[in-house]
C-alpha cells in the first residue's frame, strides 16, 4: 500500500487596480494575487498548511511583490 501525498499552491485572483509598478515605474494595471497552499492526499486538497499570501503582481512587466497590508484593503 502507498500513499500519494504533497503541496499544491493555488493561485486566485482577488482584485487588480491601476497604479505605478515599484519594479518598471509604469502606470498599469496591478492584479491583486491570494495564493493558498493545502497538503493534499491522492491529489485531493485537504486542509491548508500555511496563511495565504498575497502578491502584486504587474500586468505590463509580470514581475510580483508581496502586498502590504492596506493594499489588501482597498483591493
Ligand atoms: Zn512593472
Amino acid at each position: 500500500m502507498f500513499f500519494i501525498f504533497g503541496l499544491r499552491s493555488k493561485d486566485k485572483i482577488v482584485g487588480s487596480r491601476v497604479g505605478q509598478c515599484e519594479v518598471c515605474g509604469a502606470v498599469a494595471a496591478q492584479t491583486l494575487v491570494r495564493r493558498t497552499t493545502k497538503f493534499s492526499l491522492f491529489f485531493v486538497p485537504l486542509f491548508p498548511v500555511r496563511p495565504a499570501r498575497h502578491f502584486v503582481v504587474c500586468t505590463n512587466c509580470g514581475r510580483s511583490r508581496y502586498a502590504a497590508r492596506e493594499e489588501l484593503i482597498s483591493a
